[in-house]
């Protein structure tokens, strides 16, 4: 064989030996943001107490944490609703109850509730932080014509995590788990994210950092996938450590 043809097989042999997708599929908790370990709602409410000055102790904490999980069946009907009145009222009934029950002042509903817009939501955000290799990694996929999505075990506030970030328009879908009543590792969630994408199973790669909701559940749905854990040194297939490893990872895939 004449050298030149074996350079053309070889580079054919390699384009038709990797998969480059046409839609990445991100999970969001620690493959996108950052979430404290030790995060609980209870924990969460007592912060917001104490920066407006109220004194809450552990014990009120771990109060709150029941009075959600007790309202949780109705938490989901106010997810699938869509209805941003419903999801407020939610909230306050919740705290309201939670003041009343545990002897603070009611009278500070409304602060508590701009302390937890701003502490959750806000610039310096307790909760939430982007890491620093996603907008990059988007970056990446933009320059090579491929798009990218969001699939999440997460409720409603989703949209609003990733547009306080500044990074929600460069998703075509955010799928988010409490929303549609269904949640990773059940395919049917890849499925209705590449579906209203508008790509196929085949054409997508997922990155997610958890083995079975992630990994497990994207293949279930004919989806390839990577997970990422960020306490590598380096990638070791399926595993990349930074989202800097797209798009090469992808040569991992066939
Ligand atoms: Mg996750």
């Amino acid at each position: 064989m004449p050298y030149s043809w074996r350079v053309s097989y070889c580079i054919e042999y390699l384009n038709y030996s990797t998969m480059i997708p046409k839609l990445v599929t991100f999970d969001c908790a620690e493959t996108m943001v950052r979430v404290p370990d030790n995060w609980s709602i209870g924990t969460f409410a007592v912060d917001c107490a104490r920066h407006i000055g109220l004194k809450p102790s552990q014990e009120d904490g771990l109060l709150y944490l029941s009075m959600y999980r007790a309202k949780l069946p109705e938490f989901v009907e106010v997810n699938r609703s869509r209805d941003a009145g419903q999801q407020q009222m939610f909230w306050s009934r919740l705290a309201l109850e939670w003041l009343k029950a545990t002897g603070q002042p009611i009278g500070t509903l409304g602060a508590l509730q701009l302390a937890a817009d701003e502490l959750g939501f806000g610039p310096d955000s307790i909760l939430f932080k982007l890491y620093d290799d996603v907008v990059p990694c988007l970056n990446r996929l933009d320059s090579m014509g491929i798009k990218a999505a969001v699939v999440s075990n997460w409720d409603y506030s989703l949209h609003r995590v990733l547009k306080m970030f500044g990074i929600y328009e460069r998703f075509v879908v955010v799928k988010a788990s409490l929303e549609e009543g269904i949640e990773k590792p059940d395919p049917r969630l890849f499925e209705m994210t590449i579906a209203e994408a508008g790509f196929a199973s085949w054409e997508t790669v997922h990155v997610g950092d958890d083995r079975v909701d992630d990994f497990e559940g994207a293949e279930a749905a004919g989806l390839k996938a990577l997970l990422i854990d960020r306490s590598l040194i380096g990638p070791v297939r399926p595993f990349i450590h930074s989202l800097a490893d797209l798009p090469e990872a992808f040569d991992w895939i066939d």
